[in-house]
């Protein structure tokens, strides 16, 4: 899987990391390169260059972490975007709902939908321990309902009995009738498939799908066809709304294109790839170690990680050097207002200061929360660098002209001003150096 790809876009990353500095030149041509790289393993060309614009707009922007290359950094990038493409979290098929859960299993034929079926009712039955029933919908080839009996014989799950001369909507009535009698607790419908995406097909299968009202309509598709499959899957979503896809064959799949555009184009998940003809070859789809797969460089992404996390202590460590001079600005007060999300608001920041109790209870009544906090950042962006080094400089006029520019009140200006004032005093009386001050409680 995704050798090709993989192969090259080391090279290309690997290049850069060996490198000191990067200008954003050599940051445009190693893009170049990856983009060439992901059209060769035939990526949508619309999702390469989205791709593409995302990693150099943050490369570009980056804050330069210490102890990282620049060069490490955008394997970094290229890796978060890469999850970031392929979807971010994973996600696996849904059985939250009263039983028998319907699942309904569309393609098109030879995609590999029927042996997928039988993975899955085997996975379902033996891994998450429930009854599953599966019935195949194919009225039109006898031999596919015979396929499912067999893999049904192979894997241990169940087949409904096949009756000759019903309707795809029948069978798939009866399916849930003799699921709900007996008990089970997932229905596996397996519908017929053409060679070609056509409105018999898709007219079927939505009587089908308006007469079960499945949970899960999982559509399979071949990952050797590529950008076909990643058409198909949109042609099936727009006409039946798909929750999920799988894709097969990605065993034999050196190039990847089908799995990297499927989430960005269709906006739907990969939940399940099929590895291997034999019914135990079927994988969940983790975009991160995907990523991880296809850019073999984990090791580089957690020690970026682990660098970025740093950044933010060390931020905290310069502004407490700052604090213990005495010194703490609007400027600051806005840095620390903007770290504030992050760390739980202004509790939990002031409870890395150790022997401020009655302080603490005071701001924290001040009821912060995140909106406040943004308005509170952009009365200060209203501001003049002067002002927000100097806010004693800050009397009625310049208080009107603020709060208009930030859309706030008067009010609200000075009230910000006052919890500066407060937070300073904090500052300042920590500044006295007795015991630790706020350096030696972030140090730890
Ligand atoms: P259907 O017409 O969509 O129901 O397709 P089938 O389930 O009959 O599969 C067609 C062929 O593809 C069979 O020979 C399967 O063994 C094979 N197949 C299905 N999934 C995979 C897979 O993930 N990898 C490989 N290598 N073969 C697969």
């Amino acid at each position: 899987m995704f050798e090709g790809l993989s192969d090259k876009l080391s090279t290309i990353l690997n290049g850069l990391t060996r490198r000191g500095a990067l200008t954003e030149d050599d940051v445009n041509a190693a893009l170049r390169e990856v983009r060439r790289a992901l059209l060769e393993a035939d990526v949508a060309l619309e999702v390469v260059r989205s791709f593409t614009d995302k990693v150099r707009a943050r490369a570009v922007g980056a804050e330069v972490v210490r102890s990282v290359s620049p060069g490490q950094q955008v394997v970094k990038i290229v890796h978060d975007q890469l999850v970031e493409m392929l979807g971010a979290d994973a996600e696996v098929i849904d059985l939250n709902a009263p039983p028998p859960v319907a699942i309904l299993m569309v393609g098109l034929q030879g995609s590999g939908k029927t042996t997928t079926t039988a993975k899955i009712a085997k996975r379902l039955t033996t891994r998450d321990k429930r009854r599953v029933l599966m019935a195949s919908l194919d009225t039109r080839r006898p031999a596919a309902m015979e396929q499912l009996a067999v893999l049904g014989k192979q894997v241990g799950v169940e087949t409904l009995p096949i009756v000759a001369g019903q309707s795809a909507v029948q069978i798939a009535r009866r399916a849930m009738e003799a699921a709900r009698l007996g008990g089970y607790d997932v229905v596996m419908l397996d519908t017929a498939g053409r060679v070609t995406v056509d409105e018999g097909l898709m007219l079927e299968v939505a009587d089908v799908k308006a007469a079960t009202n499945p949970h899960e309509v999982l559509l399979v598709a071949d990952a050797l066809t590529g950008q076909d499959a990643v058409n198909t899957a949109r042609a099936f979503d727009e006409r039946l709304g798909v929750t999920g896809i799988v894709l097969t064959r990605m065993d034999g799949d050196a190039r990847g294109g089908a799995a990297l555009s499927m989430r960005a184009v269709t906006g739907k998940p990969i939940k399940l790839v099929g590895t291997g003809e034999k019914v135990d070859a079927l994988e969940e789809f983790h975009p991160s170690r995907v990523a991880n797969r296809i850019l073999g460089m984990g090791d580089i992404v957690s020690l970026v990680e682990k660098a970025s996390e740093n950044i933010d202590h060390e931020k905290a460590m310069a502004l407490a050097q700052k604090m213990r001079k005495g010194k703490f600005d609007l400027e600051d007060m806005r840095g620390q207002l903007a770290q504030m999300e992050k760390i739980g608001g202004i509790g939990g920041m002031l409870g890395m200061l150790p022997g401020i109790g009655k302080m603490k209870a005071q701001l924290e009544n001040a009821n912060i929360d995140e909106r406040i906090i943004k308005r509170q950042v952009a009365i200060i962006d209203s501001m003049t660098p002067k002002e927000r080094r100097n806010p004693d400089i800050l009397k009625a006029s310049r208080k009107k002209r603020i709060a208009a520019g930030s859309g706030a009140k008067v009010e609200e200006v000075n009230k910000l001003l006052k919890m500066h004032r407060q937070m300073a005093d904090v500052m300042k009386m920590m500044g006295g150096g007795k015991g630790r001050g706020m350096a030696g409680a972030l140090g730890n």
